[in-house]
């Protein structure tokens, strides 16, 4: 495996492979930026077919906890770590071991929950680290910003963010699509619905008023906002002919399955919201509890539709998509030389709250 040629097209700070016999701990931790304070970013266990995938995964997750946390404006870069789950893993023992390794780089690295881990694997590892961080109001804070992003965009193209009357299809009503779903609701948006899982649609249909779509469907229903809350990849290169929304703004990480589609989402007039700039809320508010010690992050969460209309118009004045105008400006605050004492991280409190 080539590592070096792995790290450099996208300037990757440091890459640490864990490896304990006793507990089956595999993992890998990815810095990819830290001129701006110390990586956060999730811990995600995963069964993956290869370590490179573990590793792709991993490296790809980083690199967009650091362009959504300089969108943001926080002083904090980008880091993700993986799990490897498999038949050897004692799971407890394994994140607490974990947790020894992340408490071992001071600070450098920040993490909390992700996909595949629970509580109690948190829990685990704040035995052995101060730096892991459980956010209880995370999936509410993605739906605020999400919901921010969306009448920015509704601004953009109507001269009018009101979502009373708007049409908006909703993919995935897990943690933060149920969520979004509920906060549109209560502004007046009529609202389309999918999951894979029936019952969370029938819940809905009963709760909300919603009208249910099929999954196949949800991505080409007549409607003014798209919004995908579940899965990466759903605008690709054969959902793009059938979309009918004028604007597409959701919480699921690279919705675009190439950068490429961003001219084409261009070309066809449809207002996109970057994923990682309307998907903040979550590390807002986590960067404000547990690096600032501040309670409140609402006001800050809702700053996201003051930066989406920005972006809006400045690609517009540009003539560059919307998601290569965010690249941009994230790109533009990273990778800066540090001061030596930028390199040390003050050592933070004992963070985990139950
Ligand atoms: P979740 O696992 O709670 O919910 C995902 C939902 O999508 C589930 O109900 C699932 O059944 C449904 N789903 C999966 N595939 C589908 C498909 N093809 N069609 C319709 N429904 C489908 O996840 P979540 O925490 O709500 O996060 C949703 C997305 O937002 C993820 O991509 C996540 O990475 C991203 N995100 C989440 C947060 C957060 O704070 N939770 C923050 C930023 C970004």
């Amino acid at each position: 495996m080539r590592i070096f040629a792995e790290l450099e097209p996208d300037d990757f700070e440091q890459i640490i492979v864990i490896n304990q016999n006793r507990s089956g701990l595999r993992a890998l931790i990815a810095i990819h930026d830290t001129t701006r304070g110390p990586a956060l970013g999730g811990t995600r266990l995963r069964a993956y077919p290869d370590d490179a995938s573990a590793l792709a995964d991993c490296m790809r997750l980083a690199r967009a906890m650091s362009y959504k946390a300089a969108l943001a404006d926080l002083k904090c870069g980008g880091g993700k770590a993986v799990i490897m789950d498999h038949a050897g893993l004692k799971r407890g023992e394994a994140f607490e071991a974990f947790g020894a390794f992340v408490e071992s780089l001071g600070g450098r690295f920040q993490t909390g929950k992700d996909l595949g881990t629970t509580d109690e694997d948190i829990r685990a590892m704040a035995r052995q680290t101060r730096y892991v961080a459980c956010n209880a109001d995370a999936d509410y804070n993605a739906a605020l910003g999400i919901r921010e992003g969306i009448k920015a965009c509704l601004a953009f193209l109507y001269g009018d963010d009101s979502l009373a009357g708007r049409r908006v299809a909703i993919q995935g009503l897990g943690a933060v699509g149920w969520t979004l779903a509920r906060l549109l609701g209560e502004a007046g948006a009529q609202l389309m619905v999918a999951d894979l899982d029936e019952s969370k649609v029938e819940r809905a249909r009963a709760e909300l008023g919603a009208e249910a779509v099929s999954p196949e469907q949800i991505c080409s229903v007549e409607c003014d906002v798209f919004s995908p809350c579940a899965v990466g990849g759903v605008i690709n290169g054969r959902t793009i002919h059938q979309l009918k929304a004028k604007i597409i703004a959701g919480s699921a990480n690279n919705v675009l399955a190439e950068e490429g589609l961003g001219w084409k989402l261009k070309e066809l007039g449809i207002a996109y919201a970057p994923d990682y700039l309307i998907n903040a809320g979550a590390l807002i508010a986590g960067y404000n509890a547990f690096l600032l010690g501040k309670k409140e992050s609402r006001a800050e969460v809702m700053r996201i539709y003051h930066r989406t209309l920005e972006l809006l118009r400045m690609a517009a004045e540009q003539g560059l998509p919307t998601n290569l105008a965010a690249d941009e400006i994230a790109r533009s605050r990273l990778k800066k030389d540090k001061a030596h004492t930028d390199l040390f991280w003050p050592r933070s409190r004992k963070i985990w709250r139950s």
